[in-house]
């Protein structure tokens, strides 16, 4: 079976990156700033996608990417984005409406459903999530999955994909913030919290916390239904929920004996082994292998697109696959100790 995406890589295996993109990188290396080697834990700093892009090393690499896929799908998008940004959120009724957390908890989910998510979890936040010089002033977040479309996403790393990428990221903002807008016409208060700028707080561990997969070798999550071809975007609040627990349903361990997206990268950016990172052992991918061809190709994505688990049928398949092997296992562990005993 073919499990990989099909996405076909066209480019030299020799790929250089543009001159000018590399006359302004900075001095200081994007790993280091993430933390890779450090043994003991720190929280993450801003290494990319800052909303002020002269408060982060690489703000003018930043500020060439947006030069360089200057062109009118992209500026519509992000035209739309920052309208939905710009937009109040309703005032915050002054009675909260009741409910247990478990019962708000399952009205969210099915809330967000209605507005178009197609995965929903909750986490409580931890403050370990936020950027250095950051608090979290909320309690808990609502993690939302946003699923890209398959098919445009097999053009990466053509601009049709990354589009695409930027279309799912303005859906994203727009769920968030509705559906922060309808907690507080409930009176409960509540934020939207959506990428591609960093906000003040890492979204990633969340999402893994609340249950919207694994951490896949090329550091995206792997969701059991969505594969990696997805987003994600929030809601923060106050509010008390019931958390869900993260999902673990055997990604990590494909991933040790898979090299799909470590193939298919073109500058060789997706590492093999995990890494220890600001104190924990996870896959990791090279941001300055990574970022030069990302910028140069308006988004890439060709891991995202190619990582078996996105493609529809093989994704669910594989999942299948996964619970079967540990069923078996756990059986023969259990049958062993009986006879060990
Ligand atoms: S392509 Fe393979 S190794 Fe890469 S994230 Fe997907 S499953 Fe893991
Ligand atoms: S996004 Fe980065 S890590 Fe993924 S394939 Fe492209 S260059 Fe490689």
């Amino acid at each position: 079976m073919a499990w990989g995406g099909k996405v076909m890589v066209k480019l030299p295996k020799n790929w250089q990156p543009d001159p000018e993109q590399m006359a302004l990188w900075p001095d200081v290396s994007g790993n280091d700033i993430n933390g890779l080697d450090e043994a003991v834990f720190r929280r993450p700093r801003h290494v990319y996608w800052a909303s002020e892009p002269d408060s982060i090393a690489h703000g003018a690499v930043q500020r060439w990417f947006y030069r360089r896929n200057d062109n009118p799908a992209f500026a519509r998008e992000r035209a739309i984005r920052a309208e939905v940004q710009a937009r109040k959120l309703p005032d915050l009724a002054q009675v909260p409406a009741p409910g247990s957390p478990g019962e708000w908890s399952a009205r969210i989910k099915a809330e967000a459903a209605l507005l178009g998510a197609e995965a929903v979890g909750i986490a409580r936040i931890r403050p370990e999530w936020a950027f250095e010089g950051h608090e979290i002033g909320w309690c808990f977040i609502v993690v939302l999955g946003i699923a890209m479309d398959y098919d445009t996403m097999q053009a990466a790393p053509e601009q049709e994909a990354g589009i695409e990428v930027v279309r799912q990221y303005t859906r994203g903002a727009e769920i968030s913030k509705r559906l922060a807008g309808w907690l507080r016409e409930q009176g409960h208060d509540a934020a939207p919290e959506h990428g591609p700028m960093a906000g003040e707080m890492v979204l990633l561990p969340a999402a893994i916390a609340a249950g919207m997969g694994e951490l896949g070798k090329h550091g995206s999550l792997i969701h059991r239904e969505l594969g990696s071809c997805f987003r994600l975007a929030g809601v923060l609040t106050d509010m008390e929920l019931a958390p869900d627990a993260p999902d673990e349903f055997g990604a990590d361990g494909f991933c040790t004996n898979c090299r799909i997206c470590a193939d298919h990268c073109p500058p060789m950016a997706i590492l093999p082994e995990k890494q220890t990172v600001r104190g924990v052992q996870k896959w990791y991918v090279d941001f300055d292998r990574c970022l030069p061809f990302f910028n140069e190709t308006a988004g890439c994505g060709i891991c995202v697109a190619v990582c078996p688990f996105s493609r529809p049928g093989v994704g669910a398949n594989l999942v299948a696959k996964l619970a079967r092997r540990r069923e078996r296992e756990s059986r023969e562990g259990a049958e062993g100790a009986v006879k060990a005993g």
